[in-house]
């Protein structure tokens, strides 16, 4: 670490990256922010987003698609959302060892039974490992150009759980063929399998020690300008909020998104946010844990960033990445209502009191709002008092119509398996899901996952059961982090039978779960046929020479009888 010390007098070239698989929806808004923070504190930054190579989004579908005929249609699940952990750890044990190793061959093939429930044979497990080969070859030649021609002193990657494997890849080879470079991480990755205390972290940090030198947990921007500015001790290699000494990160002098270093084609939505943390805690959720105490930007700076982005850039649509909207989505929207632009806002939304009154969903929608993503988890009154979702049944079904009748999109996630699930609680959340099927724009179900450290239930999980790890101990050196699970029901098998059963429900009910373009298109049609209010299509944002501004003048058809009442406020009852 004394590089550090006495590297960052000068303003050295600074190459943030965001490495596959991590998607095309948005471009990276994490370091598009760092970007601008570091520029204003004049560090010359470039950033770079290797999800659009076509080479490398060829090589994952060919694993998948590969993948995909080797399981049974009665297994596959939601295939393309299940298959991530098996692809993740798949890729974790490639680059940790050498393909032709019998113990690797037996560990992928446990890897993908241990969620297909479908024992692959040596021939498949040797095809998708040299699939594994042909992408990493790939993402070598394509990363030593880019290091070749961005000429950094500091590479920082923003690492999420599906791109850690790449990631480390990429810092690897950094520091074989570049290592003068200093490598930073930073990311998503520590909410759960590396989360700040877990044992997973402290192997980690062992075994990754001679390529990457300085990992920041949590709001990275403050820490790493003080990195570059050599403020931080020496022979320190992790940092966190901690190390701040009680200094804030105040969101309005966070860095705002600059996107000018990419191809804005490649994505559906340009991305922004307004808050940071979520006040709430569920019980399976890490995020309070990470970003500590809830805070918002003021409506108005955050309306200002969107119209900027709308003007630069000519993109209608926003994923807005904040944990929850409530707390600002009705100043937010009656504001963007105001605007001589049309502005179209998909985010994440809870199911709260305000969300069941028409007169409030109605007023968001004429101010743009677009799709609520809703994390409804499950049709058991039961089980989500015990996931602390505070959310009620009834409240669910008003607050999920209400969204519908405004024809805003309900995209809906379901946690299948929560522990001390039963199949009555089970077949609850089926029913529910059949009475709101018209309602429902997507329903996406996701098993339930233990993580040892990083969730708000964690340690109660811990006390109350016991903890089984779902690799041989063997296996971790090859994949660096290790999975845990308890050891109570539902079991894992249940857990993956039940989300194959949730699927097969919807598509019985006709309810999407689109993947594709295709799918996407046609379950909009089909929102489109079921509610006259429904928002645009995703493709008709295709056309950015035309704005589309049906927002604006949309007129509720029906006289609105709401059947909550409510200011419209954040309510957390
Ligand atoms: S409301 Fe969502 S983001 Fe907030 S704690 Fe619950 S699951 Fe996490």
């Amino acid at each position: 670490m004394e590089k550090q010390a006495d590297s960052c007098t000068e303003k050295e070239n600074i190459l943030l990256v965001v490495l596959p698989l991590w998607g095309t929806q948005i471009p990276p808004l994490g370091i598009s922010c760092l970007k601008d923070f570091l520029l204003r504190h004049g560090y010359p930054v470039k950033t770079v987003d290797a999800n659009i190579r076509g080479e490398l989004k060829d090589g994952f579908n060919h694993y998948l698609e590969t993948l995909k005929n080797y399981i049974p249609d009665e297994k596959r699940g939601n295939f393309y959302n299940i298959s991530h952990e098996v692809v993740h750890n798949h890729m974790m044990a490639h680059i940790n060892t050498d393909s032709k190793n019998r113990a690797y061959i037996d560990l992928a093939r446990e890897i993908i039974r241990k969620t297909f429930f479908t024992r692959l044979d040596d021939a498949q497990v040797r095809e998708l490992n040299d699939i594994l080969d042909a992408y990493y070859q790939k993402l070598e030649t394509y990363f030593l150009q880019v290091l070749e021609q961005e000429k950094a002193a500091v590479l920082g990657i923003s690492v999420y759980s599906s791109s850690l494997p790449s990631s480390l890849f990429a810092f690897r080879l950094t520091r074989e063929r570049f290592p003068h470079i200093r490598t930073v991480m930073g990311g998503g990755v520590f909410t759960n399998q590396l989360a700040p205390g877990s044992v997973n972290l402290e192997f980690f940090l062992e075994k990754t020690r001679n390529y990457i030198d300085a990992l920041f947990i949590g709001e990275g921007e403050l820490l790493f300008l003080k990195y570059l500015n050599g403020e931080l001790p020496a022979g320190q290699r992790v940092f966190t909020r901690e190390d701040l000494k009680g200094e804030t990160i105040d969101l309005s002098s966070t860095g705002r998104p600059d996107y000018r270093d990419y191809n804005l084609e490649y994505y559906q939505h340009l991305a922004a946010y307004g808050s940071r943390s979520c006040p709430i805690g569920c019980t399976f959720c890490s995020e309070i844990l990470l970003w500590g105490k809830y805070r918002k930007r003021h409506v108005n700076e955050i309306a200002g960033e969107l119209i900027r982005l709308n003007r630069a850039h000519d993109s209608q649509l926003f994923l807005m990445c904040d944990s929850l909207l409530n707390p600002i989505i009705k100043d937010l929207t009656h504001a963007l209502s105001l605007a001589d632009v049309s502005i179209y806002l998909d985010g994440y939304l809870r199911a709260d009191k305000p969300v069941c009154s028409r007169e409030n969903t109605f007023a968001w929608r004429r101010g743009g709002f677009y799709r609520a993503r809703l994390g409804l988890e499950s049709g058991s009154p039961r089980i989500l008092e015990m996931m602390e979702k505070k959310i009620t049944i009834p409240q669910v079904i008003e607050a999920v119509s209400s969204l519908a009748f405004a024809g805003i999109k309900t995209t809906t996630y379901w946690i299948m398996g929560y522990p001390g699930e039963t199949e009555e609680d089970f077949l609850q959340t089926l029913d529910l899901i059949e009475r709101l099927k018209d309602d429902i724009y997507e329903a996406d179900c996701n098993p339930f996952h233990y993580y040892l450290t990083g969730q708000v239930g964690s340690n109660e999980w811990a006390e109350k059961n016991k903890i089984r790890l779902l690799y041989p101990e063997e296996a971790k050196d090859m994949l660096l982090t290790q999975t845990w699970h308890l050891d109570c029901e539902p079991s894992r098998e249940v857990i993956y039978q039940r989300v194959n059963r949730f699927v097969r429900h919807c598509s019985r009910l006709g309810i999407p779960n689109p993947y594709s373009m295709y799918d996407i298109y046609r379950a909009d049609e089909r929102w489109k046929k079921l509610h006259q209010n429904a928002v645009p299509g995703l493709v008709d944002f295709e056309d950015k020479t035309t704005a589309i501004n049906e927002n604006k003048h949309i007129k509720s058809l029906i006289s609105i009888q709401d059947s909550v009442s409510d200011s419209g406020d954040f309510d957390l009852d």
